[in-house]
């Protein structure tokens, strides 16, 4: 059997570049540190920003839910899947993101999906920050809406999108709060001024702001003070929460229409209660611990200052991602793959994921590395980096 020639080929293509990669399966539980290939190093890729992925609290949490709920649950939100707990959440989060409500989706990836291709058709204009999420980019795919794309973070061509788009019925600018592969954040206020201005709604996407910035790690909105002034608020449960889900909250009646329109959570099973307790567990130990968050902040200050005497060049981060930028896509792979040998895991990212001649290592530290484990990989980019002549 033959008949898969067509991709062979380009799968040899990327090998030949050095950018064909295997999946790096982890034999510990998510954390500070975790086994690879039976030895222990210090895990500097996940977006588990707070430890939520194993505390304590989450597991017991996840346990009891299974006791007493199952595994699954056997159907669909909107026919017999909805349990009291995924109400429960759902309202927890509307009162954590101070919106009148909430809808709870399999994952942020496909909120954002179904959140841009129900409400939007042929008469609307979705204006779009060229550095978004992918999943953002399929939802505005989805949708008959016209599309246009602003230059990242660029207000004066945001501005000059808004002007070209008046004849619309409904416009909505979507930006994600902290831009995933550089970590830097949305200049929301600007965003938001223009939005009134041309009487625009606004759509941010939190997935890597939800439990790193703001109060309690309510997200962007919160931290530039701008509640209420945002009109679609989309989160993930599956980063600093530490499980899996995305959300949206909003006003009653956007989540009214979604319950009705939203394809995913009409057409996709909802999350089983081991997950559902655990997200409400999780968003009651961001409240109960904001120590969590300081630790994050105080690792990421540490972190950075390092790799900036070292003289790497770390872009424009200004939250816990940190991008080590080297440019050629191989060099970034072998990067990591020495930085692994020498006992840090941070993954290279390259094209799709970014621009051609941007690629990366990009870490993220969480609340539960100590100094000593970022000492530690701060020896070991100096060590790996010298060798490899980026600094
Ligand atoms: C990770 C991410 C998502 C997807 O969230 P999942 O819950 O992992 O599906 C969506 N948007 C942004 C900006 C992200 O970084």
């Amino acid at each position: 059997m033959n008949s898969f020639e067509f991709l062979q080929s380009e799968l040899e293509e990327m090998k030949k570049e050095g950018t064909f990669r295997q999946l790096t399966p982890l034999e510990s539980d998510q954390s500070a540190r975790v086994v690879i290939n039976g030895k222990k190093v210090i895990q500097l890729s996940s977006n588990n920003y707070l430890g939520l992925t194993s505390h304590p609290r989450l597991r017991t949490a996840a346990l009891k839910a299974v006791e007493n709920y199952g595994a699954g649950t056997g159907s669909v939100r909107t026919i017999a899947g909805t349990f009291t707990m995924h109400k429960d959440l759902e309202e927890k989060l509307a009162q954590f993101k101070h919106t009148e409500s909430s809808l709870v989706f399999q994952s942020g990836f496909t909120t954002n999906q179904g959140v841009l291709s129900s409400i939007l058709t042929s008469e609307d204009v979705v204006i779009s920050d060229e550095l978004n999420h992918a999943s953002i980019i399929d939802g505005i795919r989805l949708t008959k809406a016209a599309r246009k794309v602003y230059k990242h973070v660029d207000m004066f061509d945001l501005e000059r999108a808004l002007k070209e788009s008046e004849n619309y019925r409904v416009r909505v600018i979507v930006t994600d709060g902290v831009f995933s592969m550089d970590g830097n954040i949305a200049p929301l206020p600007g965003i938001v001024e223009l939005a009134e201005k041309y009487d625009a709604l606004v759509m941010v996407d939190d997935a890597h702001a939800s439990g790193v910035l703001g109060e309690n790690g309510r997200g962007t909105v919160n931290h530039f003070g701008l509640d209420g002034r945002v009109h679609i608020q989309v989160g993930t449960l599956s980063k600093a929460i530490g499980v899996l889900g995305g959300y949206v909250a909003g006003p009653r009646t956007l989540i009214d229409y979604l319950i009705h329109k939203g394809r995913p959570f009409l057409f996709s099973t909802s999350h089983p209660p081991a997950v559902t307790a655990a997200c409400i567990e999780a968003i009651k130990v961001l409240v109960d611990e904001p120590q969590l968050i300081n630790r994050l902040w105080e690792n990421t200050r540490f972190f950075k200052d390092g790799l900036a005497k070292l003289g790497f060049n770390t872009g424009n981060s200004e939250t816990p991602i940190t991008p080590i930028i080297v440019g050629d896509e191989a060099l970034a792979h072998s990067f990591s793959d020495k930085l692994l040998e020498y006992g840090v895991f941070a993954q290279g990212i390259a094209f799709p994921t970014v621009a051609k001649g941007h690629a990366r290592v990009r870490t993220i530290v969480t609340a539960e590395h100590s100094i000593e484990d970022l000492e530690e990989a701060l020896n070991v980019f100096e060590k790996a980096g010298k060798e490899l002549k980026i600094i």
